[in-house]
């Protein structure tokens, strides 16, 4: 982890305390049941998986795929799991592109706590990058990354993924 992305990280966690933590067990099953006291971040549903976006994103479409169901390692996908994820995958960068044009992208897991999975339900962060996000220049002038209000790329990406099924 290089020390730009930790610094990111922390800042990530620090907003996630300010923001006081919802009294659930877990947040993405949480969102996955509706919870009335979740914010409902969910942008597109298939029959056993997910994407909502990240409540704090690192970059302006940043977004999360996950299983329905509580798993916390990538071995416990089962093949249809996989499959559906997949296919959320390749729909969520199509949609991402037409939204934002990114320059690229990093897509991963993170599973457990060493790697910085601040939720234990197995999900796949996809963050679009930019090629005028932070570079040297911008620190040197004093920029910050301006990213997205989430709710607004949530309306953006629900309107995007609309009438998009996974059957
Ligand atoms: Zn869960």
């Amino acid at each position: 982890m290089t020390p730009h992305h930790k610094n990111l990280f922390s800042l990530n966690k620090l907003s996630y305390i300010k923001g006081g933590k919802p009294n659930v067990d877990c947040i993405l099953c949480a969102i996955v049941a509706k919870h009335k006291d979740i914010v409902n971040l969910l942008v597109a549903e298939g029959m056993d998986t997910a994407v909502c976006v990240n409540k704090y994103p690192y970059n302006s479409g940043h977004i999360l795929i996950f299983p329905k169901r509580h798993i916390t390692d990538y071995r416990d996908l089962s093949s249809g799991e996989r499959r559906e994820m997949d296919g959320l995958l390749a729909k969520s960068l199509d949609v991402l592109e037409s939204l934002y044009s990114p320059a690229g992208y990093n897509a991963g897991f993170n599973m457990g706590d060493s790697a910085g999975a601040s939720i234990q339900h197995l999900h796949v962060h996809v963050i679009p990058r930019y090629r005028n996000e932070l570079g040297f220049i911008d620190i040197v002038g004093g920029a910050k990354i301006i990213v997205e209000d989430p709710s607004i790329t949530m309306k953006k990406l629900r309107e995007a993924f609309r009438g998009f099924s996974m059957k």
